[in-house]
């Protein structure tokens, strides 16, 4: 699987018949990745493409100011003053960017062009064993293995989720995360990175932090 996934970093066409799959549970210590469609990573550039737009970046500058340097001193003129003094006068700088600019843009570009060509990855990681794989982006998810519903029948203490407030989804969420032994400073970071209150995120989030130690614990627990 990852030999596979690591071919496919180029965009080598793969056999259409079996789309590559990203583990719904973390394959070193089988804790599930990500709890809801919306916790999932989307696509980032590889190393090797950052690398590249940093190289384009790096050579422009170099072959730009080489050439102004070299450019300077090869349209630099003299005027005799007499007495074996002589005036050196330079070229503006601003005529020779005109020359050196473009020059120094078009390999620039061309290595710009070869990392934009470098198809973009999905970094997949378990937040509790840090264990992690790139995926190409045509690869799709494994779907979630069957729970058994008489487990939430049964308990009758999983919170009814309302699918239609995001703020009750993004709690069950959070609940699932922590539940699931992900760090709360995790999930509480996650949220606020997606734009929720910090406020109401801590609280929330040590909320369902008591509430799955409780759980846990096998104690009754006092709903509100
Ligand atoms: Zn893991």
């Amino acid at each position: 699987m990852t030999r596979h996934a690591i071919d496919n970093l180029w965009g080598m066409p793969t056999s259409s018949d079996s789309p590559i799959r990203m583990p719904y549970r973390c394959p070193a210590c089988d804790k599930t990745l990500y709890s809801s469609a919306a916790s999932r990573p989307g696509p980032s550039s590889t190393l090797r493409a950052r690398l590249l737009y940093l190289t384009a970046g790096i050579v422009v500058a170099a072959i730009y100011l080489t050439l102004l340097i070299v450019l300077r001193e090869k349209f630099s003129w003299t005027t005799p003053l007499g007495n074996g003094w002589v005036l050196v006068q330079y070229p503006p700088v601003k005529l020779l960017s005109l020359v050196a600019l473009p020059v120094a843009l078009v390999p620039g570009v061309a290595i710009g062009w070869i990392a934009s060509r470098i198809p973009r990855v999905r970094v997949v990681r378990c937040w509790s064993c840090r264990w992690s794989q790139r995926f190409p982006l045509n690869a799709v998810w494994a779907s979630a293995p069957s729970e058994p519903a008489a487990h939430r029948g049964s308990t009758g203490i999983q919170p009814i989720v309302d699918d239609s407030d995001p703020w009750e989804e993004c709690k069950a969420w959070a609940y699932a995360e922590v539940r699931q032994g992900r760090l709360p400073e995790d999930v509480s970071e996650e949220l606020i990175g997606q734009g929720w209150p910090r406020d109401d995120v801590e609280i929330m989030v040590e909320q369902c932090r008591r509430e799955a130690r409780d759980r846990r614990r096998g104690e009754p627990r006092v709903r509100r």
